[in-house]
């Protein structure tokens, strides 16, 4: 039994039952019962017990890593397609070069394929110190359980104390893999990463309870520390090619490789809307445009500035736009070097899709609005008069 209660020493206090955040605790007859369906086996109760009442055996998965001092470096996932390193990986590589200044450590880049000699020179240039190196025809697109595999064994072998992946298709499926293999925890779907340079540990920031609240969650008994991060969540490190780095090159071979799927074909997706992911500016419009109609007053405005128009959640849930504008938490994250919101109040779940632009300009009538708080610039006024201004006054400006 992984949990128990010492009946004899239970003294009915019902510390554990208030304690429990699953509801798994009962009192019958003045002891307590624990619902093993209900159970997580979380252990917020046995610590609580001051009888020592609940015996909570740990499992294997559960036991801390007790050499952390071991684990040393920041490491990224350089994600690749047809050998190419995907934009994610160069986020990443940024955002673990300002982790590892504060770890007071270096940071590498994980790749696996074949023939990527290009490939590694630019995740070097990019702000890798390392790149370990694993080239095989079997590793040339990615396939579950040989990339799997071969991370754990590198993983296994040098020992990171930190390793990030794109939140991705193909990074959601790798980490969790390895996360399991290796027995540590994961925080998926990061929007900041930090360091607790006190404690030397990642501080991993993420939306939780429906992203009513940011939660920062540690992982202070096992390593790696282990979080994906969407992509355009930090900005990509820009390439400095006077950058040197080492290139550490694993000969694997044999059953690691072997994989039960196979992969027939790759067909490129056909894009038929307007990828808002990849634009620049982005005018985005809420709840205040009030019918579907408006936003060709934003359409106007995103035309004349080469951008894009993007939408609240409430835009798009009331059918004003199209779901794949949508800007947030559950829709997009964008990071455009300007982003014009109109009529959008700012609530957490749409700040968390665009908050990493480089400028970011709100328009709204209410001075209080919670986007003022993060806007660059502010502009207090009716949309339906500024925004045909703003569209005028750039027409004029642009033909010139
Ligand atoms: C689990 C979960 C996931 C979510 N995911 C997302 C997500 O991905 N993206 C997202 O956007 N939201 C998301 N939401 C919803 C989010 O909480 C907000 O409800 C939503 O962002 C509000 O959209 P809004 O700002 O357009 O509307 P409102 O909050 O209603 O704001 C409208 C704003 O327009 C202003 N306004 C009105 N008229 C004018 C005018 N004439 N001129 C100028 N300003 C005017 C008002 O002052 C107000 O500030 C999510 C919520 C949950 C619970």
């Amino acid at each position: 039994m992984p949990i128990q209660v010492i009946f004899e020493k239970c003294t009915g206090c019902t510390v554990c039952v208030k304690v429990c955040p699953f509801d798994a605790i009962r009192m019958m007859d003045k002891k307590a019962v624990i619902n093993l369906d209900k159970c997580t086996l979380c252990g917020a109760c046995a610590p609580a017990c001051k009888f020592k009442a609940i015996l909570l055996e740990k499992s294997e998965a559960g036991s801390p890593k007790s050499d952390l001092r071991h684990y040393k470096g920041v490491w990224i996932f350089a994600e690749q397609r047809k050998g190419k390193v995907q934009p994610i990986a160069f986020e990443l590589l940024g955002k673990a070069r300002e982790l590892a200044r504060d770890l007071e450590t270096d940071v590498s880049a994980v790749l696996l394929g074949d023939r990527l000699e290009e490939e590694i020179q630019e995740l070097i240039w990019r702000g890798a110190d390392k790149v370990y190196v694993v080239e095989k025809r079997e590793l040339a697109n990615y396939l579950d359980e040989p990339y799997t595999n071969v991370i754990v064994e590198l993983i296994k072998k040098y020992k990171p104390e930190a390793f990030l992946c794109g939140a991705t298709t193909i990074g959601r499926s790798l980490i969790s893999r390895i996360a399991i293999k290796i027995k540590a925890g994961l925080t998926a779907d990061c929007t900041d990463l930090a360091v607790d340079k006190e404690k030397k540990m990642l501080l991993q920031t993420r939306p939780a309870f429906g992203g009513n609240i940011m939660a920062t969650i540690i992982c202070p008994a096992y390593r790696p520390q282990m979080a994906t991060v969407r992509h355009k969540v930090f900005p990509e490190s820009p390439s400095d090619m006077k950058r040197k780095g080492k290139v550490i090159r694993e000969n694997l071979d044999g059953p690691i490789l072997e994989s039960r799927t196979s992969l027939l074909d790759i067909i490129d997706e056909i894009e038929s809307t307007v990828n808002i992911g990849d634009a620049d500016i982005i005018v985005a419009g809420g709840r205040g445009m009030k019918t579907p109609e408006n936003f060709k007053m934003l359409e106007d405005l995103a035309k004349a500035l080469g951008g894009a128009v993007g939408a609240s959640r409430a835009a798009v849930d009331s059918g004003w736009m199209p779901y794949s504008h949508q800007v947030g938490q559950t829709g997009k994250t964008v990071c455009p070097k300007i982003y014009i919101a109109c009529g959008i109040s700012g609530q957490i779940q749409h700040l968390v899709g665009m908050q990493s632009a480089k400028t970011i300009i709100a328009i709204n009538s209410d001075p209080y609005a919670p986007i003022f708080k993060i806007a660059n610039y502010g502009i207090v006024a009716d949309i339906f008069e500024i925004i045909p201004i703003l569209t005028r006054r750039l027409k004029e400006v642009c033909k010139k």
